[in-house]
Parts: structure tokens; C-alpha cells; sequence
């Protein structure tokens, strides 16, 4: 189906988790970069949804629910994005409060590491900067770099987030399994976020395609808004061994990231099928 580029993009997050723009302000900014096709996709939680949808009312954007779900597969963290969920499932819902309680109880223990580290009252000021919302690495990095103990964002995650750093806390995120099934109880269409960004050899690239295929998954982001042309080909081919579509999303967090713009993303490979022909997405883009 022929698409406007730049029109469309599904991976995107606000300040109810560690986007720097407010739901509203995100919609806006969308609509004034001529997306009109617009999936918030915050980490475990879907608190941005309501305050999206009504400003998207405003700027004639059509906004499509979604959600970026933390998983541990094999030891390793993947994301899996839901997209067009419907918000008022009971099993989507009652995931997230796990993962959300999850995520405190990781908040904890990273506040008393880095108070270890030289750092005060870090628990209450990393909740004071989240103001309610899901507590991430960066607001982390963002009280780092307020204490002067690194010059950029990078250098926190290198020096203290990272595993194996002072800083970082192993955790326990939901099954594969488990995300795959939440957005499914909520009729919505499970993807693989981002498959490029995860630090693993081609042989386990395969086997995280075959096992998130096996487990109902039902697409991959092949167009990230960090894709290179050679990303594109190698995951549409990826996608398309393991009969998945393909999806779009810049993962744009905050103008900072100048790299990225909102629906600046490669357009979707033809013969690769795009998740907007998905039944689940509702009316044809
Ligand atoms: P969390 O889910 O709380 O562990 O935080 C993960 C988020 O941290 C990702 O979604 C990215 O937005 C951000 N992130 C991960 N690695 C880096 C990095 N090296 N530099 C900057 N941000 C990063
Ligand atoms: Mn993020
Ligand atoms: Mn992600
Ligand atoms: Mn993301």
C-alpha cells in the first residue's frame, strides 16, 4: 500500500517514561514534522495514552496506542512493541503493574548503588524527575550528569549503566512469551523493537528471530530511525524467513537527539509486508 514518507512512525516516547516531551507536546511536534500516522510506545506503561489521544483530536494526527515491553530472553534485554492495544485489557494491564513494580524495586537498588558511588538523596530525586512516571537509565544518567560526574549522556551509560557497571542492576523482565501474549489479550500486534540494536552475534540474531516468531510475534521494526540501508535488507530478510511484517519507528525520545526526526524513517522494503495491512490496525492508512 503506497505510504507518504515520513508520514508514519510507531516507536515513539513521551515524559511518562524517558522521552523529554510531554504526550501532548510529542503529538504537536509529530504533526508539525507531517506524521499522521502516530504510535506512543512508552516502557512498560501506558499513562501517556488518554493525554495523546486528545491532542491528536487537535492536530488531526491518528494515533495508534502502543506500549515498548521490557523482556528478558536468554539473559538478555529485548523490547517488544505492542501497538494498537486496547489500553482497558485486564492481562496487558496487569502485566505492566508488574514490570512497573519491577521497575521501582530496580530504581531502589540503583539509588543505593550510586549513593555508594558519592551521590545523595538519589531515590527521591530520580522520583522527583520521572514525577510519576517510569523511572528509566536515563533519568539516572540525566542526576549524573546534574552532579557533574560525567560530560554526556554516553559516558554515563559506558562508565556506570551499563551492565557489568557500578551502577547497573540485573533484573528479572517479563517472558517473551508472556509480552507476546499481553498484546495479543489486548488484540493488539506484538514487534520486535529496534532488532539491530541488540549487542549479539548473527547466530543468536537467528535464533531471537526464530524464538520471538515461535512465540507468536508478529513483526519486526525493519525501518528504525537508526537503520542504515544494509540494516534495512538484512532484517526484511530476517523478517521475511520467519513470515513476520515488517514495521516502522524512529524511537524518538527528546530534540537532543539530533540524529533522529519524528518520522524520519527508511520506507518500508516492497514485497515485505508492513503491519498497517495488519487486520488488528483498524482502518487502512
Ligand atoms: P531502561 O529500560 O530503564 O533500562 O532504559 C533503557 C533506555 O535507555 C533505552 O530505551 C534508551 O532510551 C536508553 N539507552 C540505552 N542505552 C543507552 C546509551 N548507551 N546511551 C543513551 N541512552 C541509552
Ligand atoms: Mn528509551
Ligand atoms: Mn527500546
Ligand atoms: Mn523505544
Amino acid at each position: 500500500m503506497p505510504l507518504l514518507p515520513g508520514t508514519i512512525d510507531l516507536h515513539t516516547h513521551s515524559t511518562v517514561s524517558d522521552g523529554a516531551l510531554t504526550p501532548t507536546q510529542l503529538v504537536a511536534a509529530a504533526a508539525a514534522e507531517g506524521v499522521i500516522t502516530l504510535a506512543l510506545t512508552d516502557h512498560d506503561t501506558l499513562a501517556g495514552i488518554a493525554e495523546a489521544r486528545a491532542a491528536a483530536l487537535e492536530h488531526d494526527v491518528r494515533l495508534i496506542p502502543g506500549v515498548e515491553i521490557s523482556v528478558t530472553w536468554q539473559r538478555r534485554t529485548l523490547h517488544i512493541v505492542g501497538l494498537a492495544v486496547d489500553c482497558d485489557n485486564s492481562a496487558l494491564n496487569a502485566g505492566l503493574r508488574q514490570l512497573q513494580h519491577t521497575r521501582h524495586e530496580r530504581a531502589r537498588r540503583m539509588a543505593t548503588k550510586l549513593e555508594k558511588l558519592g551521590m545523595h538523596d538519589v531515590l527521591a530525586r530520580v522520583m522527583a524527575l520521572a514525577n510519576g512516571g517510569q523511572i528509566t537509565r536515563p533519568h539516572f544518567a540525566r542526576l549524573m550528569l546534574e552532579d557533574g560526574l560525567c560530560k554526556n549522556m554516553q559516558q554515563c551509560f559506558k562508565r556506570y549503566l551499563k551492565a557489568g557497571k557500578p551502577a547497573h542492576v540485573s533484573t528479572e523482565w517479563a517472558t517473551l512469551e508472556d509480552a507476546i501474549g499481553w498484546i495479543h489479550a489486548a488484540s493488539g500486534i506484538a514487534v520486535l523493537a529496534h532488532p539491530h540494536a541488540y549487542k549479539m552475534t548473527a547466530a543468536w540474531r537467528r535464533r531471537m528471530y526464530a524464538a520471538f516468531a515461535a512465540a507468536g510475534g508478529d513483526a519486526a521494526e525493519v525501518c528504525c530511525g537508526t537503520s542504515t540501508p544494509d540494516r534495512v535488507q538484512t532484517h526484511a530478510a530476517q523478517a521475511a524467513t520467519h513470515g513476520l511484517m515488517g514495521s516502522v519507528g524512529s524511537d524518538f525520545h527528546s530534540h537532543e537527539q539530533r540524529w533522529l526526526k519524528l518520522g524520519r524513517v527508511p520506507t518500508m522494503p516492497k514485497g515485505l509486508a508492513a503491519v498497517w495491512e495488519h487486520p488488528a490496525f483498524g482502518t487502512p492508512v
